[in-house]
């Protein structure tokens, strides 16, 4: 996938997010909108209920009182004796004898026969004695009313100061039962549309991540074949010339030149395998396949004897390795071919990436975390986005046409993993033009 396809499939990633955005915020404005309306028919409708419950009750109340007035033959006017207090609390005032029973039976058939099936508490008040009878709370159970003495009515008012007899009537549920909307079970939808942005996004995000990692992983595939074809082609060729001209000289005018070419040939064909060898390790490691053949070994022996071999061969350029080995237990138990191919990447890597005359430091101490090796050289450095990736399967420092050396990437990848694999660590800090110091730490086995 191409730099230009990403960045369509960005473009019309965050266009669909939008629009579904879009789409949602209407749809939900237009939701929010229903709602009110219906919320405000339904409080309209409530209205008008309790008005309608109100009017009901003032009639049983009235067809009560005149039961009341019956028994008691009284012919007064029953209009202006029943009286509103609140929806759902009524005051009628009466002369006369009146009985709890008597009133509570005529309240509850009453009642059921206006069709007004909520539950209810009544009291009488004697203004002869200024004292209050309460009732039970009558429950309707749906077929008819029964005093329920369990409940303990809750009066909304003990009024004992009036001058003449009266009853009340509470309908203590009332509100409840006219209110069907609960504002608080209402969670909004922007919560719902803010929790699926969020979803969205993290979604779309993680796709693009995974798209970019695919893409390098291709281009650091892609980098790693041309270098190896590459690498590869130069043995390949110098072999097939030498024995081409083997081929070509007769050993007996020429024998010198026929050893030197088969040296050639023999030179070549060691680096090949050489090659090959360190690809195939690293497969080997990613598949754990390595064993270590640990025992003990003296890392400042291996380090001269790099200087040693490093120096010999860098002859012609004048280059020079320092030492400063000041590690007093440099004896340790590890692989001695893995740590020595690990200390040779490193040193080789210096001479590598250096255009000038490469002068390397290598030191040793002993501090608590155990071995400390760094290896410092004066090349080309590292930027700061790369070092991060150096250790990297494949990654190659993007160089452009600043220089051209050889490799594979895998030099770096190998070296961390054989001294994770001696559970050490290690790092690189570096100064672009200046060079860079890798720090390795092996911590000593007890
Ligand atoms: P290779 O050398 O085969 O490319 P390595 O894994 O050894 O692979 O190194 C990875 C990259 O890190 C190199 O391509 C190079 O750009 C950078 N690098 C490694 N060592 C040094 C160094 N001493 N100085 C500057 N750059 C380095």
């Amino acid at each position: 996938m191409n730099r230009r396809t990403i960045n369509a499939v960005i473009v019309l990633g965050v266009i669909s997010v939008v629009c579904i955005l879009l789409i949602q915020m209407i749809s939900i404005n237009r939701t929010e909108a229903l709602q009110e309306r219906n919320i405000r028919v339904q409080q309209r409708e409530d209205s008008l209920n309790l008005v309608h419950f109100a009017d009901r009750t003032q009639i049983t109340l009235r067809n009560v009182l005149r039961q009341i007035k019956r028994a008691n033959s009284d012919s007064s006017d029953v209009f202006e004796a029943v009286k509103m207090i609140d929806n759902n609390y009524f005051r009628v005032e009466f002369y006369g004898e009146l009985e709890s029973f008597e009133l509570g039976s005529w309240l509850s058939r009453e009642l059921y026969d206006q069709n007004i099936p909520h539950n209810f508490h009544y009291s009488i008040y004697d203004c002869f004695d200024k004292s209050i009878e309460f009732s039970p709370l009558i429950v309707y159970d749906g077929s008819e009313f029964i005093a329920d003495s369990s409940e303990i009515p809750d009066w909304p008012e003990k009024d004992t100061l009036a001058t003449d007899h009266y009853f009340t009537i509470f309908f203590p549920d009332i509100y409840e039962e006219l209110k069907p909307i609960k504002e608080a079970d209402t969670i909004s939808p922007y919560t719902y549309l803010v929790l699926i942005v969020v979803f969205v996004l993290l979604f779309f995000g993680f796709a693009v991540m995974v798209i970019f990692r695919q893409k390098r992983l291709s281009e650091v595939k892609t980098d790693f074949i041309n270098n190896m074809t590459h690498e590869l082609k130069t043995p390949i060729s110098s072999i097939g010339l030498s024995s081409e001209m083997i081929m070509r000289t007769d050993p007996k005018d020429d024998p010198d030149k026929i050893k030197r070419y088969a040296g050639l040939i023999f030179k070549e064909n060691k680096r090949l395998e050489n090659q090959v060898e360190r690809v195939l390790n690293i497969a080997k490691l990613d598949k754990h396949e390595i064993t270590l053949k640990k025992e003990a070994f003296d890392i400042h022996e291996l380090l001269n004897e790099v200087k040693d071999n490093i120096e010999f061969n860098q002859n012609e350029s004048g280059g020079k390795i320092e030492l400063e080995l000041n590690a007093e237990k440099c004896v340790l138990n590890v692989d001695p071919v893995h740590i020595s191919n690990v200390v040779y990447n490193l040193v080789d890597n210096a001479i590598k990436y250096c255009q000038k005359k490469p002068e390397i430091q290598i030191r040793t101490s002993n501090d608590k975390r155990g071995f400390m090796l760094e290896i410092q050289d004066n090349g080309i450095g590292i930027r700061r986005e790369d070092l991060k990736m150096i250790f990297d399967k494949f990654y190659r420092v993007p160089t452009g046409n600043l220089h051209d050396v050889k490799g594979f990437g895998l030099g770096l990848y190998y070296v961390k993993k054989i001294v994770e694999e001696h559970q050490g660590t290690v790092y690189a800090r570096s100064a672009l033009n200046k060079g860079t110091t890798f720090v390795i730490n092996f911590p000593y086995e007890d």
